[in-house]
């Protein structure tokens, strides 16, 4: 099924198609494709008309057309002729694809293994409601394929987040322009948020302060007015000595804490007797002055700047072994000052859940059956060697995603690859470091080239994306590739047949259930004015502060400070510092062999994988760096620009070495993710990373990974 074109397209000599940028980015920009007589775009600009995004486009995606006319696009399924790995491969035909495809799962699914020895493994590779999760899940688990539970990136942080409101931290991200106290809590907005950054600047332009709290100087905390920086994994600590000097100080907001929050004693006391700024300091490697300036200028944001705080969180904080832990925390801040009250005020994390998208119609859980496992994806590692209960995986289908890149434990995820008796099938763009792997390739098409439907995570306008060209080659979108594999599997055709305009029409209908009141937040967002094409706004107040009068998404209905979910699972009920699993103070045997915290930040001129393989952004990137403090380079005999080793018992890569002060002593930065065989070495910095999970949410640990350097 293939959407058809506008006919504008194909009739005048420059069309114009308003579509969304569909990559795993909070901003969810606003294009405008123009496409000439002959069906080639010629040009993808920001649109100028989206009221969030302004008709700026980041350096990735404004040479979007490199990446649709790249001349590794593929545009013919593909069968693997030569060793797995080495990228040896012949056309087929579609039909002689799916019906491979189709045998192979047939078989498996009637071995005594059963079909959860099959394997979905997709994330965020497009965002669009249908591309990234709707006849997908139809397919597997109609299949009874096992469940991949899409942990890689930010369940911790939800998971956090949760406990502490019942749903995720979100504001107005247009009211920032009154926050008066912005403070980017692992965060890089200005690169990886850069319309919340314009917002940001605007707010500073008229008397906010902001402030960066990250282990590494980034490009945002370079602008901000206030570099702190935290020892990694230690932002829980931070935000618990915060709370100890609210209320030592008298700073918190007794009428909100009364009427909308539950535990405000328990919790006083909490911080009160545990996390005294001295205590905090240690934990942190923070000055104590620090800690106490930070915590009274957070407290008296509106005396002393005229307006409201707001804490923009992400996921710098997430990646570590006490990640669900430190967003949690940080969630409270809002509550004991009030700040929540006031449009500008509060924390963001994901305007995901404002949206009322019915994901039940889509996904089809109720097909899943009773007692099927679930495999966290950030252990693929694991399920590929057989280590986890159930069945072996004899069958794994990587569609929006490139684990060989992107997972933790790099090495064995590729040894797990290599197995001769693994059936791999890769639907992708390009022929990615996974793809190499592949038994079967599939050639994807892009965004220009595929219909669906947005919402964001970092604003409140949702879009339809209308294909603005004809798919190139072969390629083919997920939803149409599931529709043809679920027909050779002899599936319902009515759990698949429906086309890709009324699955979004149907997606916009009974979804609810949302913890904001949000279920009418579609009211006067018709599927058809969205059909007129642009952007719209949901259906929610100017300025929409979601707590201002409590109205969480707790069983309380209150912002739980003490959590009696929590103290029902057997946890303790009150935030409390939860250190990283590979931490020098409560790891000193891993610290003698490793005693460098590294984190992995994204390059700025790729997103996740994608646009490593875009010659222009990987020459803007360079090549792959380890930033570390003058005093760890000299203890080491490492000059600045020397080629280094980065290792630990996990895995070891080489990386040139950056040298100075943007980083604080005993913590070392290198930037992710590039493809391995763009590497001098052929692997990545996910060779030293772990796959130990977070302390709820079983989310990925990145950020949690002592290693050490040594000079070449
Ligand atoms: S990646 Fe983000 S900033 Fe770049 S165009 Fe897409 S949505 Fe905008």
């Amino acid at each position: 099924m293939t959407i058809p074109l506008p006919t504008a397209a194909l009739t005048t000599a420059l069309a114009t198609v308003r579509g969304v940028c569909p990559h795993d980015c909070p901003d969810t920009c606003g294009l405008v494709t123009q496409v000439n007589a002959a069906g080639r775009a010629v040009s993808v600009k920001g649109d100028p008309d989206h009221p969030f995004t302004r008709g700026f486009l980041c350096t990735k995606v404004a040479r979007y057309l490199d990446r649709v006319y790249h001349d590794g696009r593929l545009t013919t399924p593909l069968k693997r002729v030569g060793p797995k790995g080495r990228g040896d491969f012949a056309p087929i035909s579609w039909g002689e694809a799916v019906a491979t495809i189709a045998a192979k799962f047939t078989d498996i699914a009637a071995s005594p293994d059963g079909p959860q020895a099959i394997l979905p493994y997709s994330y965020a590779g497009t965002m669009g409601k249908l591309q990234y999760a709707s006849l997908d899940r139809r397919f597997f688990h109609r299949l009874g394929a096992s469940l991949l539970d899409r942990t890689i990136c930010a369940t911790a942080g939800a998971v956090g987040s949760d406990i502490t409101l019942g749903t995720r931290a979100a504001i107005d991200p247009e009211a920032v322009a009154k926050s008066r106290y912005i403070v980017n809590w692992g965060s890089n907005t200005s690169v990886t948020n850069s319309h919340l950054w314009a917002v940001m600047h605007h707010a500073r332009k008229a008397g906010a302060k902001i402030v960066t709290i990250d282990p590494h100087r980034s490009r945002t905390a370079a602008k901000s007015d206030w570099w702190i920086p935290v020892r990694p994994g230690t932002d829980g600590a931070l935000a618990l000595g915060v709370m100890h000097v609210l209320f030592r100080d008298g700073l918190q907001d007794d009428d909100y804490l009364e009427r909308y929050c539950v535990g405000t004693a328990e919790l006083r006391q909490r911080v009160l007797n545990d996390y005294a700024p001295h205590v905090v300091a240690r934990i942190t490697g923070l000055p104590v002055e620090t800690v106490e300036q930070f915590a009274r200028e957070y407290g008296n944001a509106q005396r002393l700047f005229g307006g409201p705080a707001l804490i923009r969180l992400n996921y710098g904080m997430q990646r570590h072994g006490g990640g669900a832990m430190a967003v949690r925390t940080v969630c409270c801040l809002p509550a004991i000052t009030g700040d929540w009250r006031h449009p500008g005020g509060g924390a963001l994390l994901s305007t995901s859940k404002m949206y009322p998208f019915n994901e039940r119609y889509l996904e089809r859980p109720d097909l899943i059956r009773p007692g099927t496992r679930t495999v966290n994806m950030v252990k693929l590692a694991e399920a590929l060697a057989g280590e986890l209960p159930g069945p072996p995986v004899k069958a794994l289908y990587v569609y929006n995603a490139n684990p060989a890149a992107v997972n933790p434990d790099q090495s064995k995820v590729l040894t797990g690859l290599e197995r001769d008796d693994l059936f791999t099938v890769v639907h992708d763009l390009f022929m990615t470091d996974t793809a190499r792997y592949a038994d079967i390739v599939l050639p994807a098409t892009s965004q220009l080239e595929q219909f669906d439907i947005h919402a964001s995570y970092g604003h409140l306008y949702v879009q339809v994306n209308p294909p603005a060209i004809a798919p190139l080659g072969e390629s083919k979108p997920n939803t149409e590739v599931f529709r043809l594999l679920a027909r050779a599997m002899g599936f319902e055709p009515q759990l698949f047949d429906t086309p890709d305009e009324e699955l979004a029409r149907q997606s916009m209908v009974g979804g609810g259930g949302r913890v904001y009141p949000s279920e009418s937040a579609f009211d006067g967002v018709s599927f058809d004015r969205l059909m007129e094409g642009g952007p719209v706004r949901l259906n929610l107040p100017v300025d929409y502060a979601p707590f201002a009068d409590g109205n969480f998404g707790t069983p309380s209905g209150q912002c739980e400070l003490f959590s009696r979910r929590e103290l029902d699972a057997g946890r303790d009920p009150l935030p409390h510092y939860v250190p990283p699993h590979e931490d020098p103070q409560t790891r000193p045997d891993l610290a003698t062999l490793y005693p460098l915290q590294m984190v992995t930040p994204p390059v700025p001129s790729f997103l996740n994988s994608s646009f490593v393989n875009v010659e222009a952004l990987r020459k803007a990137a360079g090549e792959p760096v380890v930033e570390m403090h003058a005093d760890d380079a000299a203890a080491r005999g490492i000059v600045a620009g020397q080629s280094v080793r980065v290792f630990n018992g996990r895995g070891r890569f080489r990386a040139k070495a950056v040298v100075g002060d943007s980083v604080r002593p005993g913590v070392v930065v290198s930037f992710g993710i590039w493809w391995n065989r763009y590497t001098e070495d052929g692997v990545n910095v996910n060779t030293t990373t772990s796959t130990a999970v977070t302390d709820q949410g079983g989310g990925g640990t990145f950020f949690d990974n002592l290693v050490e350097v040594a000079a070449l």
